[in-house]
């Protein structure tokens, strides 16, 4: 399956009217087809697994940024603490400490987007609003942690009103805590939400980073 380099350049175009960032997810996909993006100009690329992560920033060119988009479980935050340029899914306190204590390490701050649980389906992870307040009320202690924003996931639903609805849930938090977040970080708060099948309905939402991987690289074989 080739890399579709006419929905790149097609999504690159809409995106450049609203201010929102592309993030390429290039989960499963060979290091090829991220270099075929890479010469068009593409530098944000999203990868959900810590192995597969780790090998591609060793083998792929040294600006490129990469988003760990995936759940990330503690006890492997140490192998992309140097050099991961965002960690999406953040959803605990354990898990902000130990990419706390692994960013001290490296010497670095580490940016982080709080997830919030927005779908209906129980599976997926997230806070809800209390748990986030409560996250928010302890990260000053977290000397190396910066958190720069939100991301959430809609349901996996032909519902477009349903979709829409939980977009919107997520945008009317954010907006609640944007001034938090500006003042904490230093930095435009950024709003990760919209995939593959509901990304343009996410702008509509005012998402600021979308994720997108199956339109810009076919679908993904998990059994390869
Ligand atoms: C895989 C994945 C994406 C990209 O999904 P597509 O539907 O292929 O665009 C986006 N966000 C997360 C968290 C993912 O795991």
């Amino acid at each position: 399956m080739p890399v579709n380099t006419t929905a790149y350049q097609h999504i690159v175009k809409e995106l450049s009217n609203t201010n929102t960032i592309l993030v390429a997810v290039s989960k499963t996909k060979p290091n090829e087809d991220l270099m075929e993006l890479y010469q068009l100009g593409q530098r944000d690329f999203g990868e959900n697994y810590v192995q597969e992560l780790v090998d591609k920033a060793a083998a792929l060119p040294k600006d490129i940024r990469w988003h760990f988009i995936g759940h990330l479980q503690s006890n492997k935050v140490k192998y992309i603490a140097p050099f991961v340029h965002l960690i999406h899914g953040v959803d605990s306190l354990k898990l902000l400490q130990e990419i706390n204590k692994q960013a001290i390490k490296n010497n670095r701050t580490i940016d982080c987007l709080l997830q919030i649980h927005i779908a209906e389906e129980e599976t997926k992870f997230g806070l809800d609003e209390k748990e986030l307040e409560q996250i928010i009320t302890q990260i000053d202690q977290l000397s190396n942690i910066r958190i720069s924003g939100l991301m959430g996931m809609a349901s996996f639903s032909n519902d477009q009103h349903k979709v829409q609805n939980e977009f919107n849930n997520l945008s009317r938090i954010f907006t609640k805590i944007k001034s938090w977040i500006l003042e904490h970080s230093g930095k435009e708060p950024i709003l990760s939400m919209g995939m593959s099948g509901d990304y343009a309905m996410a702008i509509e939402e005012g998402s600021t980073m979308v994720r997108i991987g199956s339109l810009l690289f076919g679908p993904r074989n998990y059994t390869q």
